[in-house]
Parts: structure tokens; sequence; C-alpha cells
């Protein structure tokens, strides 16, 4: 008998946030260590990180942790508009709570705010009963997001090796040319805070 679903995956939680631990410092960031439950799931955070070069941390709730990609331009609205995706290590799955500000020697030192935040519909898996994480896993996620910024189908795909993928926005109702909300709309959407204001006083 097989167990029962969500079994493996919970007794690999730990090892798969190794390399998030392995890289912090608990007594030394703010960052959040655990793993708490959320109730919404599967959710998706995007979070702008002012760090040595600026970019937007794409997380997807899959298998009790975050996958994690950093998109140097952020997301585009745009279909026409390829954006660089590279993954980082997976993330816990509070970590989509956070922003503040991380001391600059520590490991991804810099400013963080929850840029977008919701649920997301795996369109892969929904067409063809596919686990989000085998879509990461072979290289093609198609999602349908539902934050406050971004809405809409999306589709990461990788390229060359393991560090190069790209985030395309889908044509549907989501999609708008005009917009450029990585510029336009830079408020976090839990405090109204911006990177540059974050840590600092109320907005
Ligand atoms: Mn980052």
């Amino acid at each position: 008998m097989l167990p029962p679903t969500g079994y493996t995956n919970r007794m690999n939680d730990a090892n798969q946030l190794n390399a998030y631990h392995h890289k912090r410092d608990p007594n030394r960031t703010p960052e959040p260590f655990g793993n708490a439950a959320q109730a919404d799931g599967p959710m998706f955070v995007i979070q702008q990180h002012d760090a040595t070069n600026m970019h937007w941390d794409l997380r997807l709730q899959a298998e009790g942790v975050l996958k994690s990609w950093a998109v140097p331009k952020g997301p585009s609205t745009d279909p026409r508009e390829k954006r660089l995706a590279v993954p980082t290590e997976d993330h816990p799955l509070d970590y989509a709570d956070f922003e503040g500000v991380i001391p600059e020697e520590e490991y991804g030192g810099g400013r963080v705010i929850v840029w977008d935040r919701g649920v997301y519909h795996d369109l892969k898996g929904d067409a063809a009963g596919e686990e989000i994480a085998d879509a990461i896993a072979g290289g093609h996620v198609k999602v349908w997001l539902e934050g406050d910024k971004l809405a809409g189908g999306y589709v990461l795909t990788r390229m060359r090796g393991d560090d190069q993928w790209l985030l395309i926005k889908l044509e549907d109702e989501g999609a708008d040319r005009r917009r450029n909300p990585a510029r336009t709309q830079p408020q976090s959407v839990l405090s109204g805070h911006t990177v540059q204001s974050i840590g600092g006083d109320a907005p």
C-alpha cells in the first residue's frame, strides 16, 4: 500500500530547506525559519528584493515549501516580454509574509517587501493531473495567478542547464501591454511600504 498523499513530501521538508538554513543564521537575520502551514494554498508570492542587484523573487507553494525564482526585471503583464527567472533555494512557507531589512552582511542582505500575493492554480495539473512539483522538475510550469497586481496565466520555462528559466505572460484577460506594474506599482500589498521605505517610518 502506498503512503497517503503528502506523507513523503512532509518527510522531505527538512531536507528541502537545507540550502535555505545553511545560508542563514537565525541569530543574525529577521527572516523566518519555521514552516507554518497556510490555510488557503496553494499560494504564490512575489517579493521585491533590493539586494546588490534589484530583483523580484517569485515563489510558488509546492511540496510543503516555496519553490523560488529570482526575476531581475520583475514580472510583466505583456505577453511579448520574456523575463529571465533564475531558480533559487526553496524557502519555508512562512517566508510568504516576510518583509523587512536583512542585514547587509547576511546572505541575501537588503530590503524585502511583499510586492504581490495570492493563490494560484496549476493549469497543467488541472488538465492532466500532474503535480506542480513534476512540472517544475520537468522545466515547464503553467499557472494561473490571482494576485492584487498580477492575474491570469503565466508560463515558466527552463532554457539552458538548470539556472535559466523564462517567465512569460499568457494571452488572456490579465494581459496588458501598457501596464508595467514592477515600476508603477511599487507598494507592498501587505504594508504599503516600498523597498525604499521598509524599515523606516510608516508609509
Ligand atoms: Mn532575493
